[in-house]
């Protein structure tokens, strides 16, 4: 049985830590969607485009060649022959990237990646519409969540040592891309009652993976 685990939630909430120690403990792959959007925002930015011009947008991802390497613990995402890796992760490609995943010609090319990439072997998907919209049928929904401050100080320390700004900057772009990731017409976030909701402002991430781990295993197993 293939097994595949949705996490989803806004930025900065703790996904990637806690997704990477369910899937490790399961066995299973784990893929952060939010790398393939970001390759593809990083893409357009080498290449001098507009991200919210979708027409461009369209014309990028139609000459892109587009992998999913396996990694140790996770997939690693290669652009034309480049792996990105950490410069997909600055604040300006944070910016780029809800930008270019409004577009739904660029999310239904990733979402056939993604869904190619979990049928395998399953796996521990995180994201913003994994639930909702890539893995509707699967019975192990979780949406995590924190305040804006307490998940800007979290990114912030992710970033220390590298070009951020300043705290009240961070948070400016925290919100105005989570705004965009909620009002979006193409996929938004959001949960349903098909969800369990996982506040994740207190407790480490090793208590948010156990609470997942425990919900899989129940469910599973059945009552
Ligand atoms: O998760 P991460 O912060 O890396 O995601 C970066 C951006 O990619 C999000 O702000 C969102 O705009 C987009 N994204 C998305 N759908 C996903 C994953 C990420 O729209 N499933």
């Amino acid at each position: 049985m293939t097994v595949v685990v949705a996490i989803d939630g806004p930025a900065g909430v703790g996904k990637s830590t806690v997704a990477r120690r369910v899937a490790a403990q399961l066995g299973v792959p784990y893929l952060d969607t939010g790398s393939m959007y970001r390759a593809v925002a990083w893409k357009a930015l080498e290449e001098d485009l507009d991200p919210a011009d979708g027409l461009a947008m369209s014309r990028l991802i139609a000459g892109l060649h587009f992998e999913l390497r396996p990694g140790n613990d996770e997939a690693e995402v290669v652009v034309d022959g480049a792996a990105p890796g950490v410069q997909l992760r600055t604040p300006r490609v944070d910016a780029a990237t809800s930008r270019v995943a409004v577009h739904p010609a660029v999310r239904s090319w990733l979402v056939a990646k993604q869904r190619e990439f979990a049928a395998r072997e399953g796996a521990v998907v995180e994201g913003r519409d994994i639930g909702t919209v890539v893995f509707p049928e699967t019975p192990h929904k979780f949406y995590l969540d924190a305040p804006l401050e307490i998940r800007a100080e979290r990114r912030l320390r992710q970033l220390a040592g590298r070009e951020c700004g300043d705290r009240g900057r961070l948070l400016s772009e925290m919100r105005a891309r989570d705004e965009r990731d909620i009002r979006r017409s193409a996929s938004p976030l959001r949960r349903d009652e098909t969800y369990e909701l996982i506040d994740t402002s207190s407790g480490d991430a090793d208590q948010v993976a156990a609470r997942i781990l425990r919900s899989v295993r129940a469910a599973a197993t059945g009552p």
